[in-house]
């Protein structure tokens, strides 16, 4: 479409170009044969009046010959001389005569030919006069006689003729007068002709300057618009923002006011674009746009970095700003989206980062602000501002989820399984099953990498079952070869909202033909807490089952005795974090042993992890703890060493061992 624009313009500016050089020939063309014209009739009019002018002038001179003639025969006496003057009279006579009849065949204006005819009138009336006094000089007549008949008759006839002539040579000298002037107009026609045209071939030309570099200033405008908007919210784009990043990069150098950067990313809304389809979602970023808009101030730069990525540049911002800055964008997007008396909750995480003092770089600016919101969306804090400690969290993680949901469905997961000791028979009795995923480019992922993820990603249903299934039919197997353990499957915090999870146990627990007994269910202490009613009814329903329930990570989180005491609770784990440190740490070493007193207390088995010592595993032993796991018995192992560990490990031949001894 751009490449059409583009030839319209070369079209039109081709089409003015042609225009004025057009006009250009057409007055060149027109002022030329206009001079031309005018120069050939000053030409003629020159040529042919000088012509004529000769003739008048030749007639002027041969009359007046003729007369002086008339005058000087007769007081000649010398008939020699006589003869000669009579010779020079006819002459005259003759030159006058040719000069005249030259002129008649000349063109002539009407006047010309008037003045002509009243000329060849008077000179038949004035030739027998003139005759007759030359006659009369010729025979010697008395010269009184011929004087009087020359000043009487012959000279006025004659003057009468020159009269004429000169009445001709003035009408030829205006003539020639009107000519020039005739001439001199249509030169002045020419130069305001030329001038005319030129000037409107200078205002064409500039008109279509005019309109070409206004068009393509327009273009550019659009162009530059294009390249730095945002075409859905009308916001600033990357590249905008990068460049007002720049620039108040710079303008730090002379005035040193501290700016921040606010990244959100919201929460919903691929699942709302999902359900409710694109228009619907184009209309929700849309509004998120204003909505941010409105909460900055007007200086501030809100730009869109594609998806549902914004950015704000947020000017004079300091590090004891941010939370009022961060909560008040979040207020923003948390009041909900209306669509056809729908609600819609889309909720936003929030990564802020601070120049100069965290970073001094654009580009890197907007990185620490990605990473501080991929922080705020795993905490579920809503925000948080950047720290180099943060900087290890990778964006690429993000992209991990939409591999986790293959991964579910292609076997790329597998189960771990560590043993569980007891203290008084040494005797493995039961595992724990353990999460892997072995990413094809990433290798064996552990499981707090993911599990989060598919948390956030809808997925831990799945994935639960997958664990469950796969665990109970390993168990079953385990059974059928005589080893009589029990199972523990670690539940995540989102499982106690699955409402739907101890029937489908039960159906898992029927298809792998194990015994709800030997299946234990470890949830954390924080998750039972935090969903306390949820979380209630669905672990008496699976109490009621038979399954054992075990609180996991006990002592991490807050706990309150009296809830703990209505739970159908089972087992306490004591957290590895307390019993790899509890030699070390007296601390640690009370709430080892006040988690076993508590237990027992509460009628409750307990089981220690973190076992990575013999001396942990003493102590342990000795504090009346029922049952370990750790590295110093043994790692989690892959499901096909699971037997063969199982059948040479020590632990196994103590247990025998000690079983003997009692
Ligand atoms: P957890 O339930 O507390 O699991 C115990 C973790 O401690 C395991 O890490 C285990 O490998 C590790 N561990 C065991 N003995 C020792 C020891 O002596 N020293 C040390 N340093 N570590 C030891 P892992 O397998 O990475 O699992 C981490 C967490 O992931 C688990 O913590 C559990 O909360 C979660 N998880 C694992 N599998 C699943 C699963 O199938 N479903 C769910 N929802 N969560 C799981
Ligand atoms: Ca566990
Ligand atoms: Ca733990």
């Amino acid at each position: 479409m751009r490449h059409a624009q583009h030839l319209g313009i070369g079209i039109r500016i081709g089409i003015g170009f042609v225009v004025v050089l057009a006009l250009m020939v057409t007055l060149g063309a027109v002022g030329l044969r206009y001079v031309a014209e005018a120069n050939q009739h000053l030409k003629d009019i020159a040529q042919n009046n000088n012509v004529k002018t000769e003739l008048a002038t030749l007639m002027q001179s041969a009359l007046r010959e003729r007369a002086l003639c008339m005058h000087v025969l007769p007081i000649l006496t010398d008939p020699f001389d006589k003869d000669a003057e009579i010779q020079r009279f006819n002459s005259q006579g003759a030159v006058y005569i040719k000069a005249r009849d030259q002129l008649e065949r000349m063109p002539l204006s009407l006047d010309e030919r008037k003045t002509l005819d009243q000329i060849r009138a008077l000179t038949r009336k004035a030739q027998p006069e003139v005759q007759a006094v030359v006659d009369m000089a010729i025979f010697n007549d008395k010269q009184a006689a011929i004087f009087d008949r020359i000043r009487n008759v012959a000279m006025p006839r004659q003057r009468a003729i020159a009269n004429q002539v000169g009445n001709l040579l003035e009408l030829q000298r205006r003539q020639t007068a009107a000519a020039v002037r005739n001439a001199e107009i249509s030169y002045e026609h020419v130069r305001n002709l030329m001038l005319g045209l030129g000037a409107t071939a200078l205002l064409v030309g500039m008109t279509i300057a005019f309109v070409v570099s206004r068009r393509v200033a327009l273009q550019a405008r659009q162009l530059a618009t294009q390249a730095m908007y945002d075409p859905l919210t009308g916001l600033a784009n990357r590249a905008l923002l990068h460049e007002r990043l720049e620039f108040e990069i710079g303008r730090f150098r002379h005035t040193p006011t501290p700016f921040g950067i606010a990244l959100m990313d919201l929460d919903r809304f691929k699942e709302v674009n999902d359900t409710l389809g694109h228009n619907v979602g184009d209309e929700l970023l849309q509004e998120v746009g204003r909505r941010l808009k409105e909460t900055v101030r007007a200086d501030d730069t809100v730009a869109r970095l594609g998806g549902d990525e914004y950015v704000v540049l947020i000017h004079d911002l300091e590090p004891e700003g941010v939370p009022a800055v961060a909560n008040k964008l979040l207020a923003a997007l948390e009041k909900p989206f209306h669509w056809q008396n729908q609600s819609i909750d889309l909720g936003a995480s929030l990564g802020i980062s601070l120049y100069p003092s965290q970073s001094i770089d654009a580009s890197e600016l907007i990185r620490c602000a990605d990473i501080a919101m991929y922080v705020a969306k795993h905490s579920g804090q809503g925000y948080a501002l950047y720290s180099p400690d943060q900087a290890h969290t990778s964006r690429s993680d993000l992209s991990l989820k939409s591999e986790l949901r293959e991964a579910i469905l292609s076997n790329q997961l597998s189960l771990y399984y560590q043993p569980q000791i007891d203290h008084r028979t040494q005797y493995v009795v039961g595992l724990e099953a353990l999460v892997r995923w072995n990413h094809p480019q990433r290798g064996f992922l552990a499981p707090d990498t993911f599990i989060p993820m598919a948390e956030e990603a809808g997925l831990i249903r799945s994935l639960t079952r997958w664990v469950l299934k796969t665990a109970l039919d390993q168990l079953a197997t385990l059974h059928r070869h005589g080893h009589d353990l029990h199972m523990a499957v670690n539940l995540s915090a989102r499982s106690l909202h699955d409402v739907t999870l101890p029937a489908s146990i039960l159906t898992l627990l029927a298809e792998s033909g194990i015994v709800p007994e030997k299946l234990t269910l470890e949830i954390t202490e924080t998750a039972v807490m935090a969903n306390s009613s949820d979380a209630l009814a669905i672990l008496s329903e699976l109490d009621r089952m038979g399954v054992k329930l075990s609180i996991d990570d006990f002592g991490t989180g807050y706990s309150s005795l009296a809830y703990l005491k209505r739970l159908p609770v089972d087992e306490l784990k004591i957290d590895k974090s307390f019993v790899m440190d509890m030699e070390d740490n007296e601390n640690d070493a009370v709430i080892v042993r006040s988690t076993i007193e508590l237990a027992h207390n509460l009628g409750l088995k307990v089981t220690a992890e973190g076992v990575e010592t013999l001396s942990a595993w003493d102590t342990l032993g000795k504090l009346g703890c029922d049952c370990s796991q750790g590295y110093f018995m043994c790692r989690p192992i892959a499901a096909d060493r699971l037997e063969t560990w199982l059948l040479e490990s020590d632990w196994h031949t103590v247990a025998e061992g000690a079983q003997l001894a009692l």
